[in-house]
């Protein structure tokens, strides 16, 4: 039988299914293990802009600053530039699970005014329904705040019928596109601020977020740390970045920009398949989910914990310790790196197996 854990130098190697940190290449490792550089030489600004060129080609956005600190820092930098950008006018947050409640939050947080649309975790939105919330009173809502890739679920929300939605209403629309950016294609074209990081389907270390918008900013309000203005005057290196941690994401870009488009996409769809043959249940609708993440509703006498550290002592690590995840009795299969076939194949029949086990066990 396929053993998960036996790697070709006879190292445990466990399969990683988390949404982060991700199985990273050599080559990323290496990048990152390179004597620190100064984050004012030549090189490494030469390097800084070219990633900066890259990420800003690839998604089809003008702008790009690079922060130090993961997607929650990105994330309260949105919420802050939407609260001095826009004043007290009034926006909507949507959200259909935990990623979309944190934006709601950071939203509160950021002094916003705005109404919260949530709708089940699970689902996907009603656009139509968006838009007449939008158009309804004359203008009363002046901004969009949404999750493209809700991790907790896997529902891929609908960016481009976001962005022809704001765009019909004349309104700015911000995205977090933490774990979709690498997974999934991603066009901010239009957008008016989104973000994302390096540590989930980048597939480098965490540690590094960005914030991505289209026309330039006015600087001279926030936190130093938070503002863009600031970033882009100084070649987007106003204060100390870590040379090691941008190497490394330097190294992941080449590989991330052509996995985006089929791998995972391919495995996953085999695995729901598969999955729900199998009689699981997988929470999103096909027409509602991503295809690289799978978020699994595990039977009430199976308990989900249990179930994850079983795989885990078998060679596959899921994502199940999250309070969002076990309180609920889910466990998530996310494909955000590389995956030799096998073992993706051999997976949905050492899950029914661990699955039995844990069953028979609760039964004694
Ligand atoms: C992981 C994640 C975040 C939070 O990012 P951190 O890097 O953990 O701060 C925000 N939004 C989404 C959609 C995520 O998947």
């Amino acid at each position: 039988m396929f053993k998960a854990f036996q790697s070709k130098d006879g190292r445990r190697d466990s399969v990683n299914f988390l949404p982060g940190p991700v199985k990273l290449r050599r080559e990323v490792q290496e990048a990152l293990g390179r004597p620190p550089r100064s984050h004012r030489s030549e090189e490494f600004l030469a390097v800084m802009a070219r990633i900066k060129e890259q990420l800003a080609q690839w998604l089809k956005v003008h702008y790009v600053q690079i922060l130090l600190g993961s997607g929650t820092l990105a994330n309260d930098v949105v919420g802050a530039y939407l609260r001095t950008a826009l004043g007290q006018k009034k926006g909507l947050v949507l959200s259909n699970g935990e990623f979309g409640n944190r934006l709601l939050d950071q939203a509160r947080r950021a002094g916003l005014n705005f109404e919260d649309y949530s709708i089940p975790w699970g689902k996907g939105f009603d656009y139509e329904d968006i838009e007449k919330h939008l158009s309804k009173g004359e203008g009363s809502i002046q901004w969009l705040w949404a999750v493209h890739l809700e991790t907790s679920t896997g529902v891929l929300n609908d960016l481009p019928r976001l962005k022809a939605l704001c765009h019909r209403q004349r309104i700015p629309l911000a995205v977090d596109c933490v774990s979709s950016i690498g997974a999934v294609p991603v066009d901010l074209s239009g957008v008016y601020l989104a973000t994302g990081v390096s540590g989930k389907a980048l597939c480098s270390y965490p540690g590094l977020s960005f914030v991505f918008y289209n026309q330039a900013l006015e600087g001279g309000r926030l936190p130093r740390y938070m503002d863009l203005g600031l970033y882009q005057q100084s070649e987007g290196v106003p204060f100390t970045q870590s040379s090691n941690l941008i190497y490394a994401l330097e190294q992941a870009l080449h590989y991330a920009a052509e996995r985006e488009l089929c791998i995972n996409q391919r495995q996953g769809e085999w695995l729901r398949a598969k999955l729900q043959e199998l009689g699981f249940q997988v929470l999103a609708l096909p027409e509602d989910a991503a295809p690289n993440i799978l978020t699994l509703v595990l039977p009430r006498e199976v308990p989900s914990l249990e179930c994850g550290e079983l795989l885990e002592e078998e060679g596959y690590v899921l994502s199940y310790r999250s309070a969002y995840l076990f309180q609920r009795n889910w466990v998530q299969i996310c494909l955000m790196g590389e995956y030799e076939p096998e073992q993706i194949y051999a997976f949905p029949e050492m899950l029914a197996e661990c699955m039995k086990k844990c069953g028979l066990r609760k039964g004694k």
